[in-house]
């Protein structure tokens, strides 16, 4: 049965032992017992399916993977300690030394600095382009390129590309088009079935859901996950079984939370926008938003992060950041608490000032990751640190 979102996020994955416990079990255990040592041997040697040791596989982390990989519209997935590990293993399970990498400029900071200060050891050239130029991908294409990495939208400023226009250019190259949906989840936007050949996820944010763990996940065809799943299990960035199961349970309830995380992040935009000390609002569902049409038409919802800049540089943007009451200062985005960032010298910190100049994060920018308090609240809180 073609089932729809939410019964998948709730239903796919789900069996239970002969205990039978309603909600999953956690298999917390790092390797299985055999009958007997002919069983050891056809399971090592891959003769007999079943489960040899958890850096390879384990029935938690497995059922996390089957409903993420149902939720993204794909045929399989990998999970990761964490999502920078999904991004480093999918780079390192698929490139070699002299391929080369067309990524945005506008990405997650350390997906940034892993490319420019790990990746570019190997041997791999890296050339970035602005997220939204199509024709900066197109003629960055070269014939050693093997790789376009982006997210989209992108954090903090909301830049979008159009995945389905992209994915014409990448695939008449034979160029793997990776998109990170971290901001969005598979909620919001199915890269997949836009075109994208993989989907990476830093699972720490929205699929949790509640600031608890971290965790990564690499989606796609089976063939590439395969070999991304080679790579994670000889190097070890897997995903513990505790870690899976918290990762399981907040897939459950995504698509409601990201509903509301994305109906109070509007109200707070529009609140914003409206305040007369605030230079300009950086959120996806408002109408002055410059690619406003692509984002209705590519994405089903506006997700829960919005920027503002302030007038005044980063003296004020501390300012208004210190005398926050409600609002968590921390850098984590996705939770169920508002946090509110400074991402010129926290998230953003590491790239060097042309790089920042680059990425338009500027001094007077704050970012907010609306949570799921009463939205009055947050306005409230905010409020009375701009007056
Ligand atoms: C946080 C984040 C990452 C890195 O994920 P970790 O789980 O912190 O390793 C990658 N991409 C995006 C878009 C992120 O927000």
């Amino acid at each position: 049965m073609n089932t729809k979102f939410n019964t998948k996020a709730i239903r796919t994955g789900y069996r239970t032992t002969t205990e039978q416990e309603h909600s999953e079990a956690i298999f917390l255990t790092s390797s299985f017992v055999f009958d007997s040592a002919e069983q050891a041997a056809n399971c090592f040697s891959k003769n007999e399916p079943g489960n040899v040791y958890s850096r390879f596989t384990n029935p938690t982390v497995d059922a996390f993977e089957k409903k993420l990989a149902a939720l993204e519209g794909a045929q399989a997935c990998v999970a990761t300690s964490s999502g920078m590990a999904a991004i480093f293993a999918t780079i390192m399970a698929l490139l070699k030394s002299g391929d080369h990498i067309v990524a945005s400029r506008n990405m997650f900071g350390t997906s940034i600095v892993l490319l420019n200060t790990i990746i570019t050891k190997f041997n791999i050239d890296i050339n970035f382009v602005d997220l939204s130029d199509l024709s900066a991908w197109e003629d960055s294409v070269k014939n050693n390129t093997k790789l376009f990495l982006l997210e989209t939208p992108s954090n903090p400023l909301g830049e979008v590309v159009d995945i389905a226009m992209l994915s014409k250019i990448s695939k008449a190259n034979h160029i793997l088009l990776t998109v990170d949906n971290t901001i969005l989840s598979p909620a919001l936007q199915n890269p997949i079935a836009l075109g994208a050949d993989i989907v990476i996820h830093s699972a720490t944010k929205y699929i949790d859901g509640q600031g608890r763990c971290l965790a990564g996940a690499v989606v796609g065809n089976v063939n590439i996950i395969e070999q991304v799943r080679g790579f994670v299990r000889t190097t070890g960035p897997s995903l513990s079984a505790f870690n899976a199961w918290i990762m399981l349970k907040g897939l459950d309830t995504l698509s409601l939370r990201m509903r509301a995380h994305s109906d109070n992040a509007l109200k707070l935009a529009f609140w914003l926008e409206a305040q007369d000390q605030i230079e300009k609002v950086y959120y996806l569902g408002l109408p002055s938003h410059h690619d406003y049409n692509l984002v209705k038409s590519q994405q089903s919802g506006f997700g829960g992060i919005v920027s503002f800049e302030i007038k005044g540089g980063k003296k004020s943007a501390f300012k208004i950041i210190n005398a926050t009451n409600i609002l968590s200062i921390t850098a984590n985005l996705g939770d169920t608490k508002s946090t509110i960032t400074h991402p010129a010298t926290t998230t953003h910190g590491r790239l060097t000032d042309e790089e920042r100049l680059d990425a338009h994060i500027t001094d007077g920018l704050i970012r907010i990751s609306v949570g799921l308090e009463d939205i009055k609240d947050i306005i409230t809180d905010i409020k009375q640190t701009v007056v």
